[in-house]
C-alpha cells in the first residue's frame, strides 16, 4: 500500500511513497503528515475468522491486510513483544464494570502507560529496517512524563538507534522520572533540563533547526527520526486494539457481531483516537468516538464549534499531565481524510499563521457525524475516582475523564468501551487524594504503598524495583547547553 500527503505534494517528493519510508521520513511536503492512500476493509466475515486469534495474531492479519513493506519475520519480532505484557495472549483486556460500560486496559506493558501498545513493535520495527539498509537513526524526544518512558524502553540496545531524551526537571512524577534515569543502554542520552515541557519541546525544534548541528549529523552520517505519533507506524499499530475491544466484547457475548458500540478516548495528540476513527471506516461496528479531555479543551471547541483558537487558550498544568496538550497533531489526518489536501493545507496554513482556524458549518457538521467531544476538571476527576474505587474499580485521573463522557455523550442504549491509558501506579498521589479527599502532597512512593495497602491493589514489579534501581542518567542541564550535550553523546 502506498502513503500520501495531508497538504499535497510539492513537486520534490515522492508523490506516494511506501510505508518504511513513511516512518523513517514522518513529515511530509509543506510539513504535512502520511496517511494511507486507501484503507483495506474488514467486514464481519474478518471479524468471524479472528475470534479464536490472539493479539500478535490479530495485529500481524491487519498490517498484512495494509501490504506494509516490512518481512514477515521483522514483524513477527515486533509483535514478540507484547510476550512482555502481563497477559501475552491478551495484552489490553477488556474488563466489565458496569452493563453497558467496559474498561479497555492498555496500560498492562512495560512501562505501565498505553504508550507501550505502540512504541513496543513501532521501535522495533524502525530498528529492523534501519539495521537492513546500514543507516544509523537518532532518535529526538521531548517528553511530559510517558512517551519518555516507553521510546527508551523500546530503543534500548538497538542496533543503529540512539535516542535522546529530554524531560522538565521537576515537571514529571518521581516514577515517570525514575522510569527514565534508570534506564540502562549505551545508546540512549536521559537528559533534564531546567524548564518546563514547554520549553524542552522548543530546545528540541530549535535544535533541528540548527545548522551545526544538522552539518554534524551529517557528517557522522546519521539520519533523524521522531517517535511521537505524528509517525504513521505508531498509528497503524493503535488500529488493532479497536478491534480487539470488540472481539473481546463478541467473546464475552456482550455483543451480537454488527451491533454498534461506542468508544471513549482521553485524548491530546489523538493518536489514540485516529485508530478508532481508521477502525470505524475500514468496517467496525462504531456508533461514535466520544472525545474526552482535561481543561485544556481544545479539541472540544474543535468538535463542538469547529473552531481550533490557540489565541484564547493558554496551557493549564492539570492531573492528567499526559492530557496537557494544546496543537494536537493528528486531527490534521481526519481533515485531510474529511475536506482533502488543499481544504487541510489551508486550514494549517491558518493555523500557522493567525494561531487559529475555523471550519465551515458543513464541515463541522461532518466531523460531528462520527466524533463527540465533552471534557472534566480534575475535581470531577477525583470524585470519579472515589465513587468508582467504592463500587470495586480502581482507575487513575486520565481514565476518570471518560466517564464524563460516558455519561453525558452516550445517547443510545449501546454498549460503550472506555479506554484506560495509563496505570493507577502512574499517578498515585493523585489517586491517593481523590481516594482520602485530601489535599497532602504525598510522595510517589508514599502514595503506592499506602493505596496498595489499605485499598488492597498490586504494585507491579516494573515499578516497584525502580526505587532501588541504580540512576544511570543523572546530566541536568540549562537549555543553552543541550546541543553540545547531544553532540557529545553521538
Ligand atoms: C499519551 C496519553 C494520552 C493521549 O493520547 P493521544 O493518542 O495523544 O491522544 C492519554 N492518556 C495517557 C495516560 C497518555 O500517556
Amino acid at each position: 500500500m502506498s502513503f500520501i500527503e495531508t497538504r499535497g505534494n510539492d513537486g520534490v517528493r515522492a508523490k506516494e511513497v511506501e510505508f518504511s519510508y513513511a516512518i523513517l521520513n514522518p513529515i511530509a511536503s509543506h510539513g504535512g503528515l502520511y496517511i494511507p492512500k486507501e484503507l483495506p476493509a474488514l467486514g464481519e466475515e474478518f471479524m468471524s475468522s479472528h475470534i479464536d486469534k490472539n493479539y500478535k495474531e490479530l495485529a500481524f492479519d491487519i498490517l498484512s491486510t495494509f501490504n506494509v513493506d516490512i518481512d514477515a519475520e521483522d514483524l513477527n519480532e515486533a509483535l514478540n513483544l507484547y510476550d512482555k505484557f502481563d497477559d501475552e495472549n491478551n495484552p489490553a483486556p477488556v474488563v466489565k464494570v458496569k452493563d453497558d460500560l467496559f474498561v479497555n486496559e492498555q496500560y498492562h506493558g512495560p512501562t505501565r502507560a498505553f504508550k507501550d501498545m505502540a512504541l513496543q513493535p513501532f521501535g522495533s520495527v524502525l530498528s529492523s529496517i534501519a539495521k537492513k539498509r546500514g543507516e544509523k537513526y537518532l532518535i529526538l524526544a521531548a517528553t511530559s512524563g510517558d512517551t519518555g518512558p516507553a521510546a527508551l524502553n523500546t530503543f534500548k540496545n538497538k542496533e543503529g538507534i540512539q535516542v535522546a531524551c529530554l524531560y522538565p526537571n521537576g515537571g514529571t512524577s518521581d516514577v515517570q522520572r525514575l522510569q527514565m534515569v534508570t534506564e540502562d543502554g549505551k545508546n540512549l542520552k536521559v537528559l533534564g533540563i531546567n524548564g518546563n515541557f514547554d520549553d524542552a519541546q522548543n530546545a528540541l525544534k530549535r535544535l533541528l533547526d540548527s545548522d551545526t548541528f544538522k552539518a554534524t549529523l551529517a557528517e557522522k552520517g546519521i539520519n533523524l527520526s521522531a517517535a511521537n505519533s505524528v509517525n504513521f507506524g505508531r498509528i497503524i499499530f493503535q488500529i488493532v486494539y479497536h478491534f480487539w475491544s470488540y472481539l473481546e466484547l463478541l467473546r464475552q457475548n456482550e455483543v451480537k457481531m454488527g451491533e454498534k458500540i461506542y468508544l471513549v478516548v482521553p485524548s491530546g495528540n489523538f493518536g489514540n483516537a485516529l485508530g478508532g476513527y481508521y477502525a470505524r471506516k475500514m468496517g467496525l461496528p462504531i456508533e461514535k468516538i466520544l472525545i474526552t479531555s482535561n481543561e485544556n479543551n481544545i479539541l472540544t471547541s474543535w468538535i463542538n464549534e469547529g473552531s481550533y483558537n490557540l489565541n484564547d487558550k493558554e496551557l493549564i498544568m492539570t492531573k492528567s499531565p499526559a492530557m496537557d496538550i494544546l496543537k494536537s497533531s493528528n486531527i490534521e489526518r481526519i481533515m485531510f481524510d474529511m475536506f482533502g489536501a488543499d481544504r487541510t493545507r489551508a486550514l494549517m496554513e491558518d493555523l500557522n499563521t493567525k494561531n487559529e482556524f475555523q471550519l465551515t458549518a458543513s464541515e463541522m457538521a461532518q466531523i460531528q457525524e462520527i466524533f463527540s467531544a465533552t471534557y472534566s476538571d480534575d475535581t470531577y476527576g477525583k470524585q470519579t475516582i472515589k465513587k468508582y474505587l467504592d463500587s470495586g474499580y480502581l482507575m487513575e485521573p486520565h481514565t476518570a475523564t471518560c466517564i464524563k463522557a460516558y455519561e453525558d455523550l452516550k445517547e443510545k442504549n449501546l454498549k460503550c468501551v472506555i479506554y484506560s491509558t495509563a496505570e493507577w501506579t502512574k499517578f498515585s498521589p493523585t489517586v491517593l487524594n481523590a481516594l482520602k479527599e485530601d489535599n497532602i502532597s504525598y510522595s510517589d512512593k508514599e502514595a503506592l504503598d499506602k493505596i496498595s495497602n489499605d485499598f488492597d491493589a498490586k504494585v507491579p514489579e516494573q515499578i516497584q524495583e525502580l526505587f532501588s534501581a541504580d540512576i544511570i542518567h543523572n546530566t541536568i542541564i540549562d537549555i543553552e547547553d543541550l546541543e553540545k550535550e547531544i553532540v557529545n553523546f553521538i
